[in-house]
């Protein structure tokens, strides 16, 4: 499909249930296709519903992933993305060159034996692994102009921001800012994008007790959506244990500060 798609906006952990059917219980992925290749942002459980529609094409588009960083919720559905074992497809994998460690090896050490029965070194498709370039933080992918930058979370995540002239949107998700103190540079990087996607794991209430876990609230996605000249906040990384009716909530309370937000739910398109 082209254009932006969020493909699973649930945090931690995949949930499924009665509960959680409007909002969904896939974990991180995004995805941006264009006429020149498919942009994917993010590996979580919900690449699986762009592994499903790749499976009824003749022919694989090249393929870039972008990794925000590698905690499991956001890489846990790259074993079974299907193009990995078709020796037509070119996946290029691109992340922080800035980690601790290589995380060439460490993305190769979650996919092996035992804990899947194929290794990344062993998939059949032409993979390419390239860090994100440092000195210009800047490259145009598929048409697409992409821009990163570091922002804070445990062992560190990137936020990206896209910009075509179908898209204009940043994602920030697993970041921990505090109410009155964003960075300026970090609010510059967002500004005057379309849609700002944050992550809204906590509720005011709750991130008291969660201070250096690494997420935010839709107080802070509020403050910077009205600093960076933002048209349209999506709320993101949903805690495994918000129902549906509790997100509703969360997207009620803060339209009263900001009436452009939405809550991020599984294959919604951002136009
Ligand atoms: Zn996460
Ligand atoms: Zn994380």
């Amino acid at each position: 499909m082209h254009g932006f798609v969020i493909r699973g906006s649930r945090g931690t952990l995949p949930t499924c249930g009665a509960d959680f059917l409007r909002y969904g219980g896939d974990t991180t992925c995004f995805s941006l296709e264009t006429e020149e290749g498919l942009l994917v942002i993010d590996t979580g459980t919900g690449l699986r519903h762009v592994t499903q529609e790749l499976a009824d094409r003749a022919d694989l588009p090249p393929i870039t992933v972008l990794l925000t960083h590698l905690h499991m919720d956001h890489l846990i559905g790259l074993p079974s993305f299907t193009p990995l074992y078709s020796s037509h497809a070119q996946i290029r994998f691109m992340a922080d060159p800035n980690r601790e460690g290589s995380w060439k090896n460490a993305l190769r050490a979650f996919m092996r034996k035992p804990y899947w029965p194929i290794g990344l070194n062993e998939a059949d498709a032409n993979l390419e692994f390239d860090s994100l370039p440092e000195a210009e933080p800047s490259m145009t992918i598929y048409g697409v102009t992409v821009t990163w930058c570091a922002i804070p979370h445990p062992q560190q995540c990137v936020a990206y921001r896209l910009e075509s002239p179908e898209c204009s949107v940043v994602i920030a998700t697993d970041v921990e800012f505090t109410p009155g103190a964003i960075p300026d540079d970090f609010v510059a990087f967002c500004r005057g994008a379309r849609h700002l996607i944050f992550d809204a794991h906590f509720t005011p209430a709750e991130i008291a007790h969660y201070k250096g876990w690494g997420h935010s609230t839709w107080e802070v996605g509020v403050e910077l959506a009205k600093a960076a000249d933002i048209a349209r906040l999506v709320l993101t990384h949903h805690s495994p244990k918000r129902r549906d009716a509790e997100v509703d909530a969360v997207v009620e309370t803060a339209r009263a500060s900001f009436p452009a937000v939405d809550g991020a739910y599984t294959n919604m398109v951002l136009d």
